[in-house]
């Protein structure tokens, strides 16, 4: 019987991999470790008790009285906090998602690598904020990395072990998200509630409004660099509005394999899961006859100025993807809490990145934790104070 553990498994990702472990089974099948949630008691006792956890973390450490009653009487252990959360990634499991949003899913990330353990990972932040220390740890450990992100599942399967040698391009595929269509001057007026409707993908909050920025291609741009150690010129995006195709891989032979799937994460959980065999997936199967066609398009880099700055931290280095992604993340804070607009998330991020390359130490690679959290909180504290400068 497999372990498993699932650290955001009250998300949009942990309920589709959620959905996936009870229909093949539940504790009959899989012996559930851990399950970790940020603030929603409810939903992650109705997990565990579902799944027969062995404990369940919750972020919010005021929330632990209320997890121990919700989990009264059923022999679950509850622990709260951030600092259980990273603990409880040190119990072995043999197949972990690291499904948190944000930089929070690093620290637990990066000690099941560092225990030699199989990481399924959907946050591609601790990719884009800590790829060389996340990667060399699975070098030396001898753990395996699964991308979850449906984009690099699709170039994974895709690649099939073949070397980047052979390989001249690897194409992301971007839905353009919520304001693709939209004229550029209407941009500035977006509104939270606009940014979060996603035309294809049931995702959560944050990642929608970043694929209306492009922020999320921009990350994923950083994540397959890092991941599969390509230079960002062999790295493209392309946008293709019904998300069908999820990426490409062009080979120096001039052929070039495409990953083609219905628009439903399960798909990419589920391959991870099952890795490195095929399971059968009781979801949605491809109509093209249905689709009738599939549309593609370049994208401009007037409205989604992330993809540029995505190229810029590539070409940096050192520490650019931390602060790219925790200026990211506090441009986003300050957007959705209404204190800058749409538009200017990409302005704060620059900044902060133009900020940090005049500090020492910006062109090495972070080499721990601390290093990294060290820039991620200078960049939160430079975007926050973009406005300021601005004015
Ligand atoms: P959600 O916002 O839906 O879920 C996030 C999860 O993280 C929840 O379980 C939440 O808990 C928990 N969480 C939030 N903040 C903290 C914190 N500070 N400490 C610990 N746990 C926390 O996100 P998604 O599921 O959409 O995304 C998760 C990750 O997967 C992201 O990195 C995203 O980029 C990536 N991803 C998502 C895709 C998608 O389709 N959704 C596609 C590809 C990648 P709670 O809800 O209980 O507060």
């Amino acid at each position: 019987m497999r372990s498993i553990s699932i650290f955001g498994a009250t998300g949009s990702i942990g309920e589709s991999a959620f959905d996936l472990l009870m229909g093949s089974g539940g504790p009959k099948t899989w012996r559930a470790v851990a399950v970790t949630g940020g603030r929603n008691v409810a939903r992650l006792a109705e997990m565990a008790r579902a799944l027969h956890a062995e404990i369940a973390v919750i972020a919010d450490e005021a929330l632990l009285p209320d997890l121990r009653a919700a989990l009264a009487g059923t022999g679950i252990e509850a622990a709260a906090g951030t600092q259980a959360i990273a603990e409880t990634a040190d119990r072995p499991a043999d197949w972990t998602l690291s499904a948190i949003v944000g930089a929070a899913g690093l620290a637990p990330g990066l000690r099941v690598v560092e225990r030699g353990g199989t990481l399924a990972l959907a946050n591609k932040e601790s990719l884009v904020a800590a790829g060389r220390l996340l990667m060399a740890t699975a070098r030396r450990t001898g753990a395996t990395i699964l991308p979850v992100d449906s984009e690099h599942s699709a170039v994974f399967q895709c690649l099939d072990g073949d070397s980047l040698e052979v390989v001249e391009r690897v194409t992301l595929t971007a839905s353009g998200g919520a304001f693709r269509d939209w004229p550029l001057e209407r941009l500035a007026q977006a509104t939270v509630a606009e940014a979060s409707s996603h035309p294809n993908w049931d995702m959560g909050q944050r990642i929608t409004i970043d694929s209306a920025s492009m922020f999320n291609k921009a990350l994923e741009v950083i994540e397959a660099h890092e991941f599969f150690g390509l230079p960002g010129d062999r790295i493209e995006v392309l946008v293709h509005p019904e998300s069908i195709i999820h990426a490409l891989v062009s080979y120096v032979d001039g052929g070039t394999l495409a990953h083609l799937g219905p628009p439903d994460m399960r798909h990419a959980i589920g391959h991870a899961l099952h890795w490195p065999r095929r399971e059968k997936l009781p979801l949605a199967r491809l109509d093209l006859a249905a689709l009738g066609s599939l549309t593609f398009r370049a994208p401009c880099e007037t409205r989604w100025p992330a993809l540029a700055l995505a190229r810029q931290v590539i070409a940096q280095g050192g520490a650019a993807g931390a602060v790219l992604n925790a200026a990211k993340e506090q441009a986003l804070d300050d957007f959705i809490a209404g204190r800058i607009r749409f538009t200017d998330m990409a302005g704060a991020v620059a900044h902060a990145l133009d900020l940090a390359a005049g500090r020492p130490g910006f062109g090495t690679s972070p080499d721990s934790l601390e290093a990294v959290l060290e820039w991620d909180a200078q960049a939160r504290r430079d975007a926050a104070a973009w406005q300021t400068a601005a004015a």
